[in-house]
């Protein structure tokens, strides 16, 4: 194939990319992707839902990703206090996986473009798109490589699949604020030496602060011993703490005696990174001669670890819309793209925002949930967001807040509340 011109242009490597350039390939269109890093490098968001490996799967990656030593991961133990409550993708309303993994991001997203190149794609590394000219049937987008020097690639279409990189946002003026306030992330890498009986590594540890409600960290073990520890808080709770990434993350760490306890003998080896503001969104996912994957069009927020589901999600929309559209078929993006997929986005930002006003915290951490209505919780928390048949995705925001003031009602012992509808 001549990397110089190609059906469809991906630029990023990283999960939207990636499974984009293989559901193209296996339609029969050639595809480059040009990613402006060399891998394998960090990147976060490490711990999957259920619902990507259907993804996977579908792009046939599948065999290589169970056969690559992640840790197997099975659903998502919350905690608050001495308030505990977990969730067992085994357990879900949809008809979906039960189980999926906690990933080092940088053997996962390697192991995904290595899938897509297996598939005849052409991935070029160290390599990042500086320019994009669109037109009817024609876009023309400029690279810079490592030596600086720039060339043109000609594709039929673009798929910005950039994530936090947000290419064609910036260049097109795309780019509105996230409705959710300005968080900080501060995470790192452990050697955890967790005690095997005091702790599953197959689940997701999300761990609420004891007094600051929506100060929250995760604990992400890998198959190797190691794990992702992480906290999100907004920037005032971190003043009281010196500026440094790292007493910042310990320190909150050292007041939240249940996670503190897990981490007594870990043994902090890695650096503390930190990520602000990464909340984002756009005007349009889509115009003529490109679309938007995963995070360059928009980013909730982690605490449901969505991200590299929602990315993979968007990237088998957009190819069924784009293999249509190739073949001469009339398509209409908003339609058959931006409004199905938000929908899905739209029932993680309603558990989103009601994990931090604190609605879905009173839910989750009722003792006495209704097996029937966890289960449905558990898939969205799976990440099955598009699966209408659940009440809690298709009306997302009445159903959640009738659970809520009936957990609430239920909270104060003279209440008669009747069960929600
Ligand atoms: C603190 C935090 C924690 C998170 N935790 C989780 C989690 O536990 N689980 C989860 O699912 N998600 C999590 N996420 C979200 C997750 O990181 C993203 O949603 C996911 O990586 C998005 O995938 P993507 O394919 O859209 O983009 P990315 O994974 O960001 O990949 C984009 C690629 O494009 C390349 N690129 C960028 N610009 C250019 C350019 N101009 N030219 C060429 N290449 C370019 C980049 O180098 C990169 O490789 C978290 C996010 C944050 C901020």
């Amino acid at each position: 194939m001549n990397p110089l011109s190609s059906d469809v242009l991906i630029i990023g490597a990283g999960p939207s990319g990636s499974i984009a350039a293989a559901l193209l390939r296996r339609q029969g269109h050639s595809v480059t992707v040009i990613e402006r890093q060399k891998f394998p490098r960090f990147s976060i968001g490490e711990s999957l839902l259920a619902h990507a490996l259907d993804f996977i799967a579908e792009a046939g990656m599948s065999e290589a990703v169970h056969s690559a030593g992640f840790q197997y991961k099975n659903g998502a133990t919350f905690v608050r206090g001495d308030e505990v409550t977990d969730f067992n993708f085994a357990q879900q309303f949809t008809q979906g996986s039960p189980y999926t993994f906690q990933v080092q991001r940088a053997p996962f997203d390697q192991v995904l473009a290595e899938q897509a190149e297996a598939q005849g794609a052409v991935v070029r590394y160290e390599e990042e798109i500086v320019n994009a000219k669109f037109g009817a049937e024609k876009q023309v987008v400029t690279v810079r490589n490592k030596a600086g020097e720039t060339y043109d690639i000609t594709s039929r279409f673009v798929l910005d699949a950039s994530g936090f990189g947000r290419t064609l946002p910036k260049m097109l003026n795309l780019e509105v604020p996230s409705a959710f306030p300005v968080r900080r992330a501060y995470f790192t890498h452990v050697e955890d030496r967790m005690l095997s009986n005091a702790f599953d590594r197959q689940k997701i540890v999300i761990t609420v602060h004891p007094t600051l409600h929506d100060i929250w960290f995760w604990l992400i073990p890998f198959s190797n011993g190691r794990s992702s520890l992480g906290v999100v808080a907004r920037d005032e709770h971190f003043a009281r703490f010196a500026t440094d990434p790292v007493s910042r993350l310990r320190g909150l760490v050292a007041e939240t005696p249940s996670l503190a306890r897990l981490l007594t003998d870990a043994v902090f080896d890695t650096p503390v990174n930190e990520l602000r503001g990464y909340s984002a969104n756009v005007k349009t996912m889509h115009g003529q001669g490109w679309a938007l994957l995963g995070n360059a069009a928009e980013f909730l927020d982690p605490v449901f670890s969505s991200g590299v589901t929602i990315a993979m999600k968007s990237a088998s929309m957009a190819a069924k819309v784009l293999h249509r559209q190739l073949g001469g078929e009339p398509v209409n993006w908003e339609a058959d793209f931006a409004v199905p997929l938000k929908k899905g986005v739209d029932a993680f930002r309603t558990y989103v925002s009601s994990w931090y006003d604190g609605r879905f915290q009173t839910v989750i951490f009722h003792p006495k949930p209704d097996p029937k209505i966890k289960a449905m919780l558990c898939s969205v928390l799976a990440g099955y967001a598009w699966d209408e048949q659940n009440p809690f995705v298709s009306q997302s925001e009445r159903r959640l807040q009738s659970l809520y003031e009936y957990c609430a009602a239920l909270a104060t012992p003279r209440s008669h509340a009747a069960l929600p509808t």
